[in-house]
């Protein structure tokens, strides 16, 4: 018996040596799940197809799903493969571990070769905060973070990233170590964008009371089938291409809401705040339609029964608490739901960066410049961290341009700071005009969106779209070099402001001159590592000029004020 141990053990560690975790590229997915909410179990059979996208022929391959799952059955044409399963410590799950299967396949597979894989495994998913709470989060914050599980009363589950319901393979990531679960999550979602996830779930019910619903996305299907005392409810959902989504799945007898815009799946005692979410989306329709047309189809809303759960939002499916929120804010949430859809792109910072400045604008519109900037400003400390993180990456690391980066406070929180810089600079109407143009299925080379924006505007992009989108230079960071006041005549006062950019990503920016009773903004364009001078007229002395409101990421906003000497003779 001991000797079969030892055995065993020396399989597994000679199987993980020679291991290339990240060779393999999930092409296809067909899987077919059934849960248990009284169980809280899941189980899948379904069949996968990985593509060898290294350079070299392998004979193993590791597939992984969480800890609290267990593999049952791996085979190739019909026949089982030998594999071994062992734990494997990573935070792309939320019980910080995962179950690896490392695959003996039948043949070598050669570079560029595909294997189709019939797997089944199945488990539980229950509460589990254990990646949150060992790096130092308190239980309860961590599990309205992590709060995916299936239970009698509710079920909720969000894919890769969160549970890995669903088979993948990455090296493993980390939560203390700053950056790493981003890096490595971005890169298996940039190798799995062109996956097709066809999935079934199903789960039979006792025929009494409302039978319950499975939701797994809002351009999927969801029925219920009722034989005389048991009842089957099931969902199925195709994405293909996967894109940046983490299929995720919710089951609970939610009661229906079928809005203009919106289906609200809610709680029963809920009915009242589902209402408010539609409300809250007619009174923002016409704002997001006149800035990125009408919505093709209904936004899904799900309810998630904890009431402290953080939001979560994959394709046009929201999983949120109904909370009794303040309307204003509930519009606000809106508005990025009705964006997505209405409008439609494959590239992440463009989808996701302009739901948020649509966000921004509408902050705007409802009450002022300011107040849009300080939503924006929210995203402020994620891009700083997201900046430092990839700056104190070796130099051979791969670059994190905004066209091609995976990293949620890049494709989120910097391209929605940099669709607002775009409507500073070229007007709103000229914004409009431009995404009015914009087609999905023809943003195939990277300066497409450049062109159409220069085409409404007569500017020129070029230096803009290489800071900020083909490259990623970083922050800038501004001060006022000098200002010299002088005399213009009776009543009228000159100052001449010099902004330097210390960092490397130029803008457009606002130079704030303050004086006795006002104050004047005039624009300014400052490349990277470089100056400009700006001449504002005012009718008192200048006191002091101001570089950025705040509508430019900035990595220093400590420089940015300059105290006027005074006024030449
Ligand atoms: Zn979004």
């Amino acid at each position: 018996m001991k000797l079969l141990v030892v055995l065993f053990v020396a399989l597994a560690s000679a199987a993980s040596f020679s291991l290339d975790r990240e060779a393999f590229t999930f092409t296809k997915y067909d899987l077919d799940g059934t849960i248990e909410p009284e169980q809280q179990r899941l189980s899948v059979r379904g069949s996968l197809t990985l593509r060898n996208d290294s350079k070299t022929p392998q004979k193993n391959a590791a597939l992984q799903i969480s800890s609290s799952l267990t593999w049952r059955s791996i085979q190739a044409d019909g026949k089982p493969l030998q594999f071994v399963s062992q734990p494997y410590t990573s935070d792309i799950d939320h019980t910080g571990e995962l179950s690896e299967a490392i695959v003996t396949l039948p043949t070598e597979v050669g570079p560029g070769k595909s294997v189709e894989l019939t797997v089944g495994y199945e488990g539980t998913i229950t509460l589990d905060a254990t990646r949150l709470t060992r790096i130092g989060m308190p239980k309860e914050s961590a599990a309205h973070s992590d709060w995916d599980q299936i239970n009698r009363l509710s079920s909720a589950v969000r894919g890769a990233g969160n549970v890995v319901w669903y088979p993948v393979a990455m090296d493993a990531a980390n939560l203390s170590d700053e950056g790493s679960l981003f890096e490595i999550l971005g890169r298996w979602k940039v190798r799995e964008s062109n996956a097709a996830m066809h999935i079934k779930l199903g789960s039979s019910f006792a025929n009494e009371g409302r039978p319950p619903m499975v939701i797994c996305g809002a351009e999927g299907t969801s029925s219920y089938e009722v034989m005389s005392r048991l009842g089957q409810s099931s969902a199925e959902c195709n994405f293909s291409p996967l894109g940046f989504q983490a299929p995720s799945f919710v089951m609970a007898d939610y009661a229906f809401l079928d809005a203009p815009q919106l289906q609200v799946f809610y709680r029963e005692e809920h009915k009242d705040r589902a209402e408010k979410f539609a409300q809250a989306a007619t009174a923002v329709a016409l704002f997001v339609s006149e800035w990125v047309g009408t919505p093709r189809r209904k936004v899904l809303v799900a309810e998630l029964f904890d009431p402290g759960a953080s939001p979560f939002e994959s394709g046009l499916m929201l999983l949120t608490p109904l909370g009794d929120t303040d309307p204003k804010l509930l519009q606000i949430a809106m508005v990025h739901e009705l964006t997505h859809s209405a409008f439609a792109s494959d590239r992440p910072w463009i989808s996701e960066g302009l739901a948020h400045f649509v966000q921004a604008a509408y902050r705007e519109h409802q009450q002022n410049r300011e107040a849009a900037l300080d939503l924006l400003g929210l995203h402020r400390a994620a891009v700083m961290d997201a900046e430092k993180a990839t700056a104190s990456k070796s130099k051979d690391a791969p670059e994190e341009p905004l066209i091609s980066t995976a990293i949620d406070a890049f494709y989120r929180s910097k391209a929605a700071y940099v669709w607002w810089m775009l409507r500073d600079m070229l007007g709103e109407e000229a914004l409009k005009k431009a995404l009015a143009n914009y087609r999905p299925d023809q943003d195939k080379d990277p300066t497409y969106l450049q062109h159409l924006l220069e085409a409404q505007s007569k500017h020129n992009l070029g230096w803009f779209f290489d800071d900020w989108v083909y490259h990623d230079r970083g922050l800038p960071d501004f001060r006022v070099e000098s200002a010299f006041p002088r005399k213009a005549s009776q009543d009228n006062y000159l100052v001449t402001v010099t902004v330097e950019d210390l960092g490397s990503a130029g803008a457009e920016v606002p130079v704030k001159i303050q004086f006795d009773g006002g104050e004047m903004t005039q624009r300014v364009e400052v490349r990277g590592k470089g100056k400009a001078t700006v001449r504002v007229a005012t009718p008192k002395p200048p006191k002091q000029v101001v570089v950025n409101d705040g509508s430019v990421p900035e990595s220093d906003l400590t420089n940015n004020a300059f105290k006027v000497g005074a006024v030449a003779p």
